[in-house]
């Protein structure tokens, strides 16, 4: 049963004209699906370690340029998010902090700061699983990505196996709940 105020991640394929499902995926669909399968898989790193489960891959002409997951825990750091991650590892590893022609996979809809740092990166393009009601900044709660009043414009795509990037967070959320719940 769902408690009120409950965090609901949700599909976000219809919003945004992603992976609708049912429709057969174009050959462009498969790779960025392939790409989402490693980023669900960095997810579990996060849940393994009690973090909310987001995981993040920054590829860049085919190759992984770098990979991130949720940790703030972990690292008593609150920036230390899947997409803030990643784009570290991939700026250290190119010497540079601006990663043109950069493709961000995240299973989370990034929020303002993951999307300020996008833009600060200059990728070219933000793929994202499920959506994020409660902070989401590509659409859902504010539109940082895919504004038109900045100067650098990200295209940003969602609903990227949008149901199973939905189901990490709401398992997890649902076992927090029953760990939380007395018993008897
Ligand atoms: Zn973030």
């Amino acid at each position: 049963m769902n408690g009120p105020g409950e965090t609901k991640m949700m599909p976000a394929g219809r919003t945004f004209g992603g992976a609708h499902r049912g429709a057969p995926l174009a050959a462009g669909d498969e790779d960025d699906a392939g790409w989402m399968r490693q980023a669900l898989l960095l997810a579990q790193r996060a849940r393994e370690a009690g973090e909310v489960p987001v995981g993040a891959v920054l590829v860049r002409d085919g190759a992984v340029l770098g990979e991130g997951w949720n940790c703030p825990i972990a690292r008593s750091d609150p920036s230390a998010h899947a997409e803030v991650m990643a784009l570290r590892a991939a700026a250290s590893r190119a010497g540079n902090y601006r990663l043109p022609g950069a493709t961000l996979y995240v299973t989370l809809e990034p929020c303002v700061m993951c999307a300020g740092a996008i833009l600060h990166a200059r990728l070219a393009r933000v793929v994202f699983g499920a959506l994020d009601p409660k902070g989401g900044a590509a659409g859902s709660v504010f539109t940082v990505l895919g504004t038109e009043r900045l100067n650098h414009r990200v295209e940003v795509q969602g609903g990227c196996l949008g149901e199973a990037c939905a189901e990490v967070l709401q398992l997890f959320f649902q076992s927090r709940r029953n760990a939380a719940r007395p018993s008897g």
